[in-house]
């Protein structure tokens, strides 16, 4: 019998960490020395934590924000390890009701951190008990039903919150503002790529040379956990036909038989963009229409293809949908129509084959990372991509809010 799990579950470049993967073991970086890039984020919060512990208080309440796989488990365990605290882990699903909250809230020791991934899942009311939580450290709860009820404070030990969100355009006004510090993850340059591959092939014991790791990092989409996996699954093809070293011909021969392209699409990545080519002349593509004709969820493809594919500039979200770039047409070797106006076909030519494609260019930045969020409504994927502020209002009809 086929399977009905989606395709993307087994798909090498999926970001989202698979329940069965145990890569982190022996690779998760533990310190902040060997964390590499997002040296912004890094560099801010070595000095907040070092404040925090000369004054004997607990760190400001962190949010992260950003792809999933780009490093922000791992900065909550580094976070708490410079701290020398405790680390709790919880996530916004698991979290169902207000008592779930109150009781981990009640068993914290001072000074623990308490790490909710994927908070922007919170329900409503159990976001409530979090706000005196948050300011106060105290918990309001209600005793009693109907007239006779009151509500008693309670205290609870000082603590730090990291909340970790792939979409922090979700998060309400008032949780958002409770965080004293706000960080958003990057995709990562292939230099850094190269470096974490380089280090993980040591943890694994696994030799690499520097054009066998430059040839992962380059297929690795930004993201270090793909860039974990991607080694592993080389290093398998390593391991069968070339005593195990990966250099550049066992990397580039691994990674073409694994469909994991040069600008690390893989098949569905480019089915996505075909069908908006082939099927629907380039779009403009509404998310369902596009979700049903490639058999995705839409939220799979606002999550995990598209930020990539807009920040790789192959695709673009406009006010009436998605469509190709002409840097798509060209990437998929298909013929350019004649819509595309001559301008932007010289500057598409300039564009590919050099630098544009190397990701993680701080030319997309948003500016201030704190304001960017100032929005109630937010485009998530133009959060993440820089586009925020410009023309993002997907008018979508069938777009779920
Ligand atoms: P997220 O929580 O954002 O989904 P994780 O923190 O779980 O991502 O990171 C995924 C994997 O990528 C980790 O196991 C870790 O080994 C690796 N990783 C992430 N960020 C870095 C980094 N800055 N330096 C080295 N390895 C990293």
């Amino acid at each position: 019998m086929e399977s009905d799990r989606p395709v993307t579950e087994d798909r090498l470049v999926n970001p989202d960490m698979s329940p069965l993967e145990s890569e982190d073991i022996g690779i998760r970086p533990t310190r902040f020395a060997d964390y590499i890039g997002q040296t912004k984020v890094k560099d801010n919060l070595v000095v907040f934590i070092k404040a925090a512990r000369q004054r004997g208080e607990p760190l400001d309440h962190v949010l992260l924000y950003g792809p999933p796989g780009l490093g922000k488990t791992t900065l909550a365990t580094i976070i708490a390890n410079e701290m020398g605290a405790n680390l709790r882990v919880s996530s916004g699903p698991a979290i169902e009701r207000p008592g779930d909250l109150a009781a981990i809230l009640t068993n914290l020791a001072p000074m623990d951190i308490l790490f909710i991934d994927e908070i922007h899942r919170l329900n409503r009311s159990v976001e409530e008990v979090l706000y005196p939580a948050m300011e106060d450290f105290c918990l309001d709860i209600m005793i009693g039903k109907g007239p006779s009820a009151r509500t008693i404070r309670m205290d609870v030990p000082p603590f730090t919150l990291i909340g970790a969100t792939t979409r922090a355009g979700r998060l309400s006004a008032p949780l958002r503002d409770r965080f004293g510090v706000v960080d958003r993850l990057r995709y990562y340059n292939v230099d850094e790529l190269v470096t974490i591959v380089t280090r993980s092939a040591k943890a694994l014991n696994t030799t690499i040379d520097a054009e066998g790791a430059g040839e992962i990092g380059r297929r690795a989409r930004g993201t270090p956990r793909i860039a974990n996996r991607l080694l592993k699954r080389v290093r398998d093809f390593a391991q069968v036909s070339n005593n195990g070293v990966i250099d550049y011909a066992t990397a580039k021969q691994a990674m073409d038989r694994l469909e994991v392209d040069a600008l690390g699409l893989d098949a569905i990545d480019r089915q996505l963009l075909l069908t908006i080519i082939d099927k629907f002349s380039g779009g403009p593509v509404g998310l369902d229409t596009l979700g049903a004709s490639i058999s995705e969820e839409t939220e799979t493809i606002e999550d995990v293809y598209e930020p990539y594919l807009l920040q790789m500039g192959l695709l673009q979200r406009t006010a009436r949908g998605r469509t190709a770039t002409i840097k798509a047409y060209e990437y998929l070797s298909r013929a350019i129509p004649s819509h595309f106006s001559q301008v932007s076909r010289q500057l598409s030519i300039m564009d590919i084959g050099d630098d544009s494609i190397d990701i993680g260019d701080d030319s997309i930045d948003t500016g201030d990372d704190a304001a960017g969020i100032g929005d109630d409504v937010v485009d998530d994927a133009a959060y993440e991509t820089g586009e925020y502020g410009e023309d993002n209002t997907d008018a979508d009809k069938d777009r779920p809010r």
